[in-house]
Protein backbone atom coordinates (compact mmCIF):
# COMPACT_ATOMS: atom_id res chain seq x y z
CA UNK A 1 0.00 0.00 0.00
CA UNK A 2 1.59 3.40 -1.20
CA UNK A 3 1.81 6.10 1.12
CA UNK A 4 -1.40 7.79 1.89
CA UNK A 5 -1.30 12.03 1.65
CA UNK A 6 -3.30 13.45 4.15
CA UNK A 7 -5.30 17.04 3.67
CA UNK A 8 -6.82 18.57 7.04
CA UNK A 9 -8.00 22.20 7.42
CA UNK A 10 -4.05 23.77 7.25
CA UNK A 11 -3.63 22.35 3.37
CA UNK A 12 -6.99 24.66 2.49
CA UNK A 13 -4.30 27.33 1.61
CA UNK A 14 -6.36 30.39 2.60
CA UNK A 15 -9.85 28.72 0.91
CA UNK A 16 -12.91 28.86 3.22
CA UNK A 17 -14.24 25.53 2.62
CA UNK A 18 -14.10 22.02 1.12
CA UNK A 19 -16.47 20.52 -1.62
CA UNK A 20 -16.74 16.88 -2.26
CA UNK A 21 -18.61 16.13 -5.54
CA UNK A 22 -18.38 12.26 -6.10
CA UNK A 23 -19.29 11.19 -9.39
CA UNK A 24 -18.86 13.38 -12.89
CA UNK A 25 -21.66 12.11 -15.26
CA UNK A 26 -24.43 14.66 -15.49
CA UNK A 27 -25.29 16.25 -12.34
CA UNK A 28 -21.53 16.23 -11.09
CA UNK A 29 -20.20 17.93 -13.68
CA UNK A 30 -22.74 20.90 -13.58
CA UNK A 31 -22.09 21.15 -9.61
CA UNK A 32 -18.47 21.19 -10.94
CA UNK A 33 -18.87 23.64 -13.55
CA UNK A 34 -20.72 25.71 -10.97
CA UNK A 35 -18.05 26.15 -8.33
CA UNK A 36 -15.43 27.20 -10.92
CA UNK A 37 -16.03 30.52 -10.19
CA UNK A 38 -15.52 30.31 -6.37
CA UNK A 39 -11.84 30.86 -5.68
CA UNK A 40 -12.23 30.36 -2.26
CA UNK A 41 -13.51 26.78 -2.45
CA UNK A 42 -11.42 23.50 -2.73
CA UNK A 43 -13.44 21.28 -4.71
CA UNK A 44 -12.56 17.90 -4.81
CA UNK A 45 -14.19 15.92 -7.65
CA UNK A 46 -13.67 11.90 -8.14
CA UNK A 47 -15.16 9.32 -10.83
CA UNK A 48 -14.70 5.81 -10.48
CA UNK A 49 -14.39 5.69 -14.32
CA UNK A 50 -11.90 6.70 -17.04
CA UNK A 51 -12.21 10.42 -18.70
CA UNK A 52 -13.88 8.89 -22.16
CA UNK A 53 -16.52 6.68 -20.66
CA UNK A 54 -16.91 3.91 -23.44
CA UNK A 55 -19.72 2.33 -21.44
CA UNK A 56 -22.35 5.72 -22.29
CA UNK A 57 -21.86 4.10 -25.74
CA UNK A 58 -25.74 4.72 -26.37
CA UNK A 59 -28.14 7.71 -27.14
CA UNK A 60 -30.25 9.57 -25.36
CA UNK A 61 -33.24 12.41 -25.90
CA UNK A 62 -32.59 15.93 -23.38
CA UNK A 63 -35.77 17.33 -22.56
CA UNK A 64 -36.87 21.22 -23.97
CA UNK A 65 -37.02 21.10 -19.51
CA UNK A 66 -33.26 20.76 -19.08
CA UNK A 67 -32.31 23.16 -22.02
CA UNK A 68 -34.33 25.78 -20.37
CA UNK A 69 -32.69 25.67 -17.45
CA UNK A 70 -28.74 25.23 -18.81
CA UNK A 71 -29.34 28.56 -21.01
CA UNK A 72 -29.94 30.36 -17.71
CA UNK A 73 -27.10 28.77 -16.03
CA UNK A 74 -24.43 28.75 -18.62
CA UNK A 75 -25.14 29.42 -22.22
CA UNK A 76 -21.81 28.79 -23.37
CA UNK A 77 -22.69 25.00 -22.11
CA UNK A 78 -26.11 25.22 -23.74
CA UNK A 79 -24.56 26.62 -26.90
CA UNK A 80 -21.79 23.59 -27.26
CA UNK A 81 -24.42 21.19 -26.51
CA UNK A 82 -26.98 22.72 -29.35
CA UNK A 83 -23.94 23.16 -31.83
CA UNK A 84 -24.49 20.93 -34.88
CA UNK A 85 -22.57 17.83 -35.11
CA UNK A 86 -23.28 17.61 -31.33
CA UNK A 87 -26.51 16.95 -31.44
CA UNK A 88 -29.79 17.14 -32.68
CA UNK A 89 -32.90 18.70 -31.90
CA UNK A 90 -35.74 17.23 -30.74
CA UNK A 91 -38.88 18.96 -31.74
CA UNK A 92 -41.29 16.22 -32.53
CA UNK A 93 -43.30 13.98 -30.47
CA UNK A 94 -44.95 10.84 -32.67
CA UNK A 95 -46.18 7.55 -31.02
CA UNK A 96 -48.53 4.86 -32.75
CA UNK A 97 -48.86 1.07 -33.34
CA UNK A 98 -46.33 -1.43 -34.60
CA UNK A 99 -48.14 -1.97 -38.06
CA UNK A 100 -47.40 2.07 -38.46
CA UNK A 101 -50.66 3.10 -37.53
CA UNK A 102 -50.07 6.96 -35.92
CA UNK A 103 -52.12 7.63 -32.67
CA UNK A 104 -49.93 10.39 -31.49
CA UNK A 105 -48.18 13.27 -33.06
CA UNK A 106 -47.00 16.46 -31.31
CA UNK A 107 -44.70 19.19 -32.39
CA UNK A 108 -43.05 19.83 -29.33
CA UNK A 109 -43.86 23.68 -29.88
CA UNK A 110 -47.10 22.92 -28.63
CA UNK A 111 -46.18 22.24 -24.93
CA UNK A 112 -42.22 23.65 -24.79
CA UNK A 113 -41.18 27.16 -25.82
CA UNK A 114 -37.66 25.38 -26.88
CA UNK A 115 -36.72 22.13 -28.45
CA UNK A 116 -34.90 19.32 -26.55
CA UNK A 117 -31.73 17.37 -28.13
CA UNK A 118 -30.90 14.10 -29.15
CA UNK A 119 -27.15 13.03 -28.77
CA UNK A 120 -25.07 10.04 -28.27
CA UNK A 121 -23.67 9.41 -24.42
CA UNK A 122 -20.44 10.20 -24.37
CA UNK A 123 -20.90 12.89 -26.43
CA UNK A 124 -23.13 14.56 -23.83
CA UNK A 125 -20.42 13.93 -20.95
CA UNK A 126 -17.63 14.81 -23.74
CA UNK A 127 -19.40 18.32 -23.53
CA UNK A 128 -19.84 18.24 -20.12
CA UNK A 129 -16.29 17.29 -18.81
CA UNK A 130 -14.19 18.99 -21.03
CA UNK A 131 -14.74 22.31 -19.55
CA UNK A 132 -13.59 21.14 -16.50
CA UNK A 133 -10.12 20.21 -17.46
CA UNK A 134 -8.25 18.11 -14.97
CA UNK A 135 -10.52 19.43 -11.88
CA UNK A 136 -11.89 16.00 -12.12
CA UNK A 137 -9.89 12.71 -10.57
CA UNK A 138 -10.93 10.11 -12.97
CA UNK A 139 -10.09 6.35 -11.89
CA UNK A 140 -10.90 7.41 -8.63
CA UNK A 141 -12.94 6.18 -5.43
CA UNK A 142 -13.73 6.50 -2.27
CA UNK A 143 -12.74 4.59 0.24
CA UNK A 144 -14.52 5.53 3.39
CA UNK A 145 -16.42 8.71 3.96
CA UNK A 146 -18.40 9.96 7.01
CA UNK A 147 -18.72 12.59 9.60
CA UNK A 148 -15.67 13.10 11.73
CA UNK A 149 -18.29 15.37 14.02
CA UNK A 150 -21.40 17.22 13.81
CA UNK A 151 -20.23 19.74 11.41
CA UNK A 152 -17.20 17.85 9.87
CA UNK A 153 -16.63 15.26 7.04
CA UNK A 154 -13.80 13.51 6.37
CA UNK A 155 -13.41 11.25 2.44
CA UNK A 156 -10.35 9.07 2.00
CA UNK A 157 -9.81 8.38 -2.18
CA UNK A 158 -7.72 6.18 -4.66
CA UNK A 159 -6.56 6.57 -7.32
CA UNK A 160 -7.31 2.89 -9.06
CA UNK A 161 -4.47 3.14 -11.80
CA UNK A 162 -1.37 4.84 -9.59
CA UNK A 163 -2.89 3.43 -6.03
CA UNK A 164 -1.91 6.94 -4.85
CA UNK A 165 -4.17 7.30 -1.66
CA UNK A 166 -5.45 11.07 -0.55
CA UNK A 167 -7.26 11.64 2.72
CA UNK A 168 -9.43 15.03 2.97
CA UNK A 169 -10.66 15.97 6.55
CA UNK A 170 -12.94 19.24 7.21
CA UNK A 171 -15.17 18.91 4.28
CA UNK A 172 -18.03 21.20 4.65
CA UNK A 173 -20.42 19.32 2.08
CA UNK A 174 -20.39 16.11 0.28
CA UNK A 175 -22.63 15.68 -3.00
CA UNK A 176 -23.37 12.45 -4.12
CA UNK A 177 -23.78 12.50 -8.02
CA UNK A 178 -22.93 9.17 -8.44
CA UNK A 179 -25.53 7.59 -9.96
CA UNK A 180 -28.06 4.60 -9.54
CA UNK A 181 -26.12 2.46 -7.60
CA UNK A 182 -24.89 5.18 -5.01
CA UNK A 183 -22.04 5.49 -2.73
CA UNK A 184 -22.64 8.00 -0.97
CA UNK A 185 -26.54 7.41 -0.61
CA UNK A 186 -25.58 3.99 0.96
CA UNK A 187 -23.12 5.01 3.40
CA UNK A 188 -25.21 7.96 4.74
CA UNK A 189 -28.79 6.88 4.10
CA UNK A 190 -29.05 3.61 5.88
CA UNK A 191 -28.07 1.66 2.96
CA UNK A 192 -28.90 0.35 -0.59
CA UNK A 193 -32.40 2.04 -1.72
CA UNK A 194 -34.84 -1.08 -2.40
CA UNK A 195 -36.49 -0.57 -5.54
CA UNK A 196 -39.23 -0.65 -7.46
CA UNK A 197 -39.82 -2.56 -10.05
CA UNK A 198 -42.17 -1.77 -12.97
CA UNK A 199 -42.24 -5.20 -14.24
CA UNK A 200 -40.57 -3.97 -17.66
CA UNK A 201 -37.54 -4.90 -19.46
CA UNK A 202 -35.72 -2.41 -21.60
CA UNK A 203 -33.02 -2.82 -23.25
CA UNK A 204 -30.87 -0.10 -25.67
CA UNK A 205 -28.40 0.21 -28.66
CA UNK A 206 -27.07 2.03 -31.71
CA UNK A 207 -27.40 1.04 -34.73
CA UNK A 208 -26.28 2.44 -37.90
CA UNK A 209 -29.43 4.81 -40.17
CA UNK A 210 -31.00 3.44 -43.41
CA UNK A 211 -31.19 6.41 -45.40
CA UNK A 212 -32.77 8.84 -43.39
CA UNK A 213 -35.51 5.82 -42.45
CA UNK A 214 -35.61 7.58 -38.67
CA UNK A 215 -35.32 11.29 -37.68
CA UNK A 216 -36.89 12.41 -35.06
CA UNK A 217 -38.70 10.95 -31.44
CA UNK A 218 -40.89 7.98 -32.07
CA UNK A 219 -42.63 4.81 -30.40
CA UNK A 220 -44.06 1.79 -31.78
CA UNK A 221 -46.43 -0.47 -29.39
CA UNK A 222 -48.06 -3.69 -29.84
CA UNK A 223 -49.65 -4.75 -26.97
CA UNK A 224 -47.16 -3.96 -23.77
CA UNK A 225 -43.82 -4.00 -26.06
CA UNK A 226 -42.38 -0.91 -27.50
CA UNK A 227 -39.59 0.26 -29.85
CA UNK A 228 -38.64 3.92 -29.13
CA UNK A 229 -36.02 5.51 -31.85
CA UNK A 230 -34.51 8.82 -32.97
CA UNK A 231 -31.48 9.49 -34.91
CA UNK A 232 -28.40 10.96 -33.55
CA UNK A 233 -25.82 12.79 -35.37
CA UNK A 234 -23.04 10.27 -37.21
CA UNK A 235 -25.87 8.40 -39.21
CA UNK A 236 -26.64 6.01 -35.98
CA UNK A 237 -29.81 5.24 -34.96
CA UNK A 238 -30.75 5.02 -31.08
CA UNK A 239 -33.18 1.78 -30.29
CA UNK A 240 -34.92 1.64 -26.82
CA UNK A 241 -37.00 -1.51 -27.05
CA UNK A 242 -39.06 -3.22 -24.60
CA UNK A 243 -41.19 -6.07 -23.23
CA UNK A 244 -43.73 -6.77 -20.28
CA UNK A 245 -42.25 -8.87 -17.34
CA UNK A 246 -43.37 -9.99 -14.04
CA UNK A 247 -42.35 -7.44 -11.71
CA UNK A 248 -41.28 -10.21 -9.10
CA UNK A 249 -39.03 -12.60 -11.69
CA UNK A 250 -35.43 -11.62 -13.39
CA UNK A 251 -35.54 -11.82 -17.31
CA UNK A 252 -35.64 -15.02 -18.67
CA UNK A 253 -33.20 -16.79 -20.93
CA UNK A 254 -35.75 -17.78 -23.73
CA UNK A 255 -36.78 -13.44 -23.67
CA UNK A 256 -33.38 -12.43 -24.82
CA UNK A 257 -33.64 -14.32 -28.06
CA UNK A 258 -34.82 -13.37 -31.54
CA UNK A 259 -37.47 -15.53 -32.04
CA UNK A 260 -39.28 -13.71 -28.58
CA UNK A 261 -38.21 -10.36 -29.88
CA UNK A 262 -40.01 -11.09 -32.84
CA UNK A 263 -42.74 -11.98 -31.71
CA UNK A 264 -43.15 -8.97 -29.36
CA UNK A 265 -43.41 -6.33 -31.77
CA UNK A 266 -45.00 -8.49 -34.69
CA UNK A 267 -48.98 -8.13 -35.24
CA UNK A 268 -50.53 -10.24 -37.18
CA UNK A 269 -51.64 -7.85 -40.30
CA UNK A 270 -47.11 -7.36 -40.09
CA UNK A 271 -44.43 -4.79 -39.45
CA UNK A 272 -44.31 -1.39 -40.75
CA UNK A 273 -41.58 -0.39 -42.70
CA UNK A 274 -39.68 1.00 -39.77
CA UNK A 275 -40.49 -1.07 -37.32
CA UNK A 276 -39.41 -4.40 -39.53
CA UNK A 277 -36.08 -2.38 -39.60
CA UNK A 278 -35.67 -1.40 -35.90
CA UNK A 279 -36.97 -5.15 -35.15
CA UNK A 280 -34.27 -7.11 -38.02
CA UNK A 281 -31.59 -4.28 -36.38
CA UNK A 282 -32.75 -5.40 -32.79
CA UNK A 283 -31.82 -9.18 -33.46
CA UNK A 284 -28.67 -8.72 -35.49
CA UNK A 285 -27.15 -7.01 -33.07
CA UNK A 286 -28.79 -8.81 -29.61
CA UNK A 287 -24.98 -10.37 -28.67
CA UNK A 288 -24.66 -6.43 -27.78
CA UNK A 289 -27.50 -5.86 -25.89
CA UNK A 290 -27.69 -4.87 -21.85
CA UNK A 291 -30.64 -6.09 -20.62
CA UNK A 292 -32.08 -4.13 -17.49
CA UNK A 293 -35.52 -4.12 -15.74
CA UNK A 294 -37.12 -0.99 -15.36
CA UNK A 295 -37.29 0.48 -11.65
CA UNK A 296 -36.99 3.75 -9.32
CA UNK A 297 -36.35 4.36 -5.62
CA UNK A 298 -37.64 6.36 -3.36
CA UNK A 299 -36.71 10.20 -3.31
CA UNK A 300 -33.38 11.37 -0.91
CA UNK A 301 -31.72 14.61 -0.70
CA UNK A 302 -30.05 15.87 2.28
CA UNK A 303 -29.00 13.48 5.18
CA UNK A 304 -29.82 13.94 9.04
CA UNK A 305 -26.95 15.66 9.69
CA UNK A 306 -27.28 18.41 6.63
CA UNK A 307 -23.74 18.44 5.19
CA UNK A 308 -24.40 15.17 2.72
CA UNK A 309 -26.60 16.12 -0.48
CA UNK A 310 -27.86 13.66 -2.96
CA UNK A 311 -28.78 14.30 -6.22
CA UNK A 312 -29.86 12.97 -10.10
CA UNK A 313 -30.26 8.94 -10.20
CA UNK A 314 -28.61 9.31 -6.32
CA UNK A 315 -31.33 10.90 -5.26
CA UNK A 316 -34.26 9.99 -7.19
CA UNK A 317 -33.69 6.93 -10.08
CA UNK A 318 -36.78 7.04 -11.99
CA UNK A 319 -38.93 4.95 -14.44
CA UNK A 320 -37.55 6.18 -18.01
CA UNK A 321 -40.55 6.04 -19.68
CA UNK A 322 -40.77 10.18 -20.34
CA UNK A 323 -36.99 10.46 -20.80
CA UNK A 324 -36.40 12.36 -17.69
CA UNK A 325 -34.02 10.93 -15.86
CA UNK A 326 -31.20 12.41 -17.13
CA UNK A 327 -33.57 15.78 -17.96
CA UNK A 328 -34.16 16.39 -13.79
CA UNK A 329 -30.20 15.32 -13.10
CA UNK A 330 -29.65 18.70 -15.49
CA UNK A 331 -32.39 20.24 -13.40
CA UNK A 332 -30.73 19.33 -10.27
CA UNK A 333 -27.25 20.32 -11.62
CA UNK A 334 -27.86 23.64 -13.11
CA UNK A 335 -30.00 24.42 -9.39
CA UNK A 336 -27.41 23.64 -7.31
CA UNK A 337 -24.45 24.63 -9.30
CA UNK A 338 -26.11 28.20 -9.23
CA UNK A 339 -26.94 28.27 -5.39
CA UNK A 340 -23.74 26.95 -4.62
CA UNK A 341 -21.68 29.43 -6.66
CA UNK A 342 -23.64 32.55 -5.18
CA UNK A 343 -23.90 31.35 -1.65
CA UNK A 344 -19.97 30.16 -1.75
CA UNK A 345 -18.88 33.79 -2.54
CA UNK A 346 -20.16 34.55 0.81
CA UNK A 347 -17.48 33.19 3.63
CA UNK A 348 -19.68 32.33 6.17
CA UNK A 349 -21.71 29.47 4.55
CA UNK A 350 -24.98 27.42 6.60
CA UNK A 351 -24.49 24.45 5.21
CA UNK A 352 -27.54 22.75 6.80
CA UNK A 353 -29.41 25.44 5.87
CA UNK A 354 -28.43 25.22 1.95
CA UNK A 355 -28.93 21.49 2.01
CA UNK A 356 -32.54 22.01 3.86
CA UNK A 357 -33.19 25.05 1.08
CA UNK A 358 -32.05 22.55 -2.31
CA UNK A 359 -34.82 19.91 -0.72
CA UNK A 360 -37.66 22.42 -0.29
CA UNK A 361 -36.90 23.64 -4.10
CA UNK A 362 -36.75 20.42 -5.41
CA UNK A 363 -38.81 17.03 -3.51
CA UNK A 364 -42.22 18.86 -5.17
CA UNK A 365 -40.85 19.08 -8.57
CA UNK A 366 -39.22 15.48 -8.79
CA UNK A 367 -41.52 13.76 -6.98
CA UNK A 368 -44.60 15.13 -9.54
CA UNK A 369 -41.55 14.09 -12.36
CA UNK A 370 -41.59 10.78 -11.01
CA UNK A 371 -45.37 10.11 -10.36
CA UNK A 372 -45.73 10.97 -13.78
CA UNK A 373 -43.57 8.71 -15.28
CA UNK A 374 -45.23 6.23 -13.31
CA UNK A 375 -48.84 7.31 -15.09
CA UNK A 376 -46.95 7.16 -18.52
CA UNK A 377 -45.83 3.80 -18.32
CA UNK A 378 -49.18 2.45 -18.12
CA UNK A 379 -48.94 1.59 -22.06
CA UNK A 380 -45.32 -1.07 -21.01
CA UNK A 381 -46.96 -3.34 -18.87
CA UNK A 382 -48.89 -6.86 -19.42
CA UNK A 383 -52.46 -6.42 -20.86
CA UNK A 384 -52.09 -2.89 -22.07
CA UNK A 385 -54.12 -1.64 -24.99
CA UNK A 386 -51.87 0.80 -26.42
CA UNK A 387 -54.55 2.40 -28.70
CA UNK A 388 -56.64 3.22 -25.92
CA UNK A 389 -53.44 4.92 -23.61
CA UNK A 390 -51.90 6.77 -26.41
CA UNK A 391 -55.33 7.89 -27.69
CA UNK A 392 -55.97 9.04 -23.93
CA UNK A 393 -52.25 11.27 -23.94
CA UNK A 394 -53.89 12.98 -26.99
CA UNK A 395 -55.83 14.91 -24.56
CA UNK A 396 -55.93 18.09 -22.14
CA UNK A 397 -54.89 16.42 -19.45
CA UNK A 398 -52.25 14.75 -20.28
CA UNK A 399 -51.16 17.48 -22.39
CA UNK A 400 -51.36 20.11 -19.25
CA UNK A 401 -48.87 17.74 -17.64
CA UNK A 402 -46.22 17.91 -20.25
CA UNK A 403 -46.26 21.30 -20.38
CA UNK A 404 -46.06 21.34 -16.64
CA UNK A 405 -43.06 18.60 -17.35
CA UNK A 406 -41.21 20.93 -20.07
CA UNK A 407 -41.97 24.68 -18.96
CA UNK A 408 -41.84 24.62 -15.39
CA UNK A 409 -38.04 23.95 -14.44
CA UNK A 410 -37.02 26.32 -11.16
CA UNK A 411 -36.46 29.93 -12.89
CA UNK A 412 -32.54 30.45 -11.76
CA UNK A 413 -32.97 33.94 -10.91
CA UNK A 414 -36.30 33.60 -8.93
CA UNK A 415 -35.38 30.64 -7.25
CA UNK A 416 -31.71 32.04 -6.03
CA UNK A 417 -33.97 35.05 -4.38
CA UNK A 418 -36.04 33.32 -2.47
CA UNK A 419 -34.75 33.06 0.69
C1 LIG B 1 -28.53 3.63 -21.92
C2 LIG B 1 -29.29 4.69 -21.17
C3 LIG B 1 -30.14 5.55 -21.86
C4 LIG B 1 -30.83 6.55 -21.18
N1 LIG B 1 -31.64 7.38 -21.88
C5 LIG B 1 -32.14 8.47 -21.27
C6 LIG B 1 -32.85 9.45 -22.03
O1 LIG B 1 -33.06 9.29 -23.23
N2 LIG B 1 -33.26 10.58 -21.40
C7 LIG B 1 -33.02 10.77 -20.06
O2 LIG B 1 -33.37 11.83 -19.54
N3 LIG B 1 -32.42 9.83 -19.30
C8 LIG B 1 -31.96 8.70 -19.88
N4 LIG B 1 -31.32 7.77 -19.14
C9 LIG B 1 -31.20 7.97 -17.70
C10 LIG B 1 -29.96 8.77 -17.42
O3 LIG B 1 -28.87 8.01 -17.83
C11 LIG B 1 -29.74 9.05 -15.96
O4 LIG B 1 -30.93 9.41 -15.35
C12 LIG B 1 -28.71 10.19 -15.81
O5 LIG B 1 -27.48 9.81 -16.40
C13 LIG B 1 -28.51 10.54 -14.37
O6 LIG B 1 -27.44 11.45 -14.26
P1 LIG B 1 -26.49 11.39 -12.99
O7 LIG B 1 -25.50 12.46 -13.17
O8 LIG B 1 -27.31 11.33 -11.77
O9 LIG B 1 -25.78 9.96 -13.08
P2 LIG B 1 -24.81 9.40 -14.20
O10 LIG B 1 -24.90 10.17 -15.44
O11 LIG B 1 -25.08 7.93 -14.21
O12 LIG B 1 -23.36 9.67 -13.60
C14 LIG B 1 -22.88 9.03 -12.46
C15 LIG B 1 -21.35 9.12 -12.49
O13 LIG B 1 -20.87 8.67 -11.24
C16 LIG B 1 -19.79 7.80 -11.43
N5 LIG B 1 -19.78 6.90 -10.28
C17 LIG B 1 -20.68 5.94 -9.97
N6 LIG B 1 -20.37 5.36 -8.79
C18 LIG B 1 -19.26 5.99 -8.34
C19 LIG B 1 -18.47 5.86 -7.17
N7 LIG B 1 -18.77 4.97 -6.22
N8 LIG B 1 -17.39 6.66 -7.03
C20 LIG B 1 -17.07 7.57 -8.00
N9 LIG B 1 -17.79 7.74 -9.12
C21 LIG B 1 -18.88 6.97 -9.28
C22 LIG B 1 -20.06 7.11 -12.76
O14 LIG B 1 -18.86 6.66 -13.37
C23 LIG B 1 -20.72 8.24 -13.56
O15 LIG B 1 -19.79 8.99 -14.30
C24 LIG B 1 -30.68 6.70 -19.78
C25 LIG B 1 -29.86 5.80 -19.09
C26 LIG B 1 -29.17 4.80 -19.77
C27 LIG B 1 -28.28 3.84 -19.02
Amino acid sequence: MGEIKRKGNSTLKGRSHRVAIIGAGVVGCLVAYGLQECPDVEVICIDKGPPKNELAGTGLNVGPNSLKILRQFSPELADSLQSPGVSLPWESWVAGLTDGTVIFDLPLSQVAENAGIRIRWAELYRQLRQPLGDRIRYNTIALSMGYRDSDRLYLEIENQETGIREAFEDIDLIVGCDGRYSQVRSSFFGGSPTPEHLGVCLYRLLVPQKEGLIEDYQQWFYNGSRLLTFAIPGDEVYVAGSFPLDASLEIRDNQKTVEYLRQCYTPPQGLSPVCQFLVDAVCEHIEEIHWARVQDILIVFGDEGGRVLCLGDASHAMYPTLGQGASQAFEDGCYVGALLRQALQESLVDFPALVARVEQMRRDRITFVRQFSREASDSLLAGSHPAAELQAKTQPAFLAKLRRLYQDTPLLAEALTLG
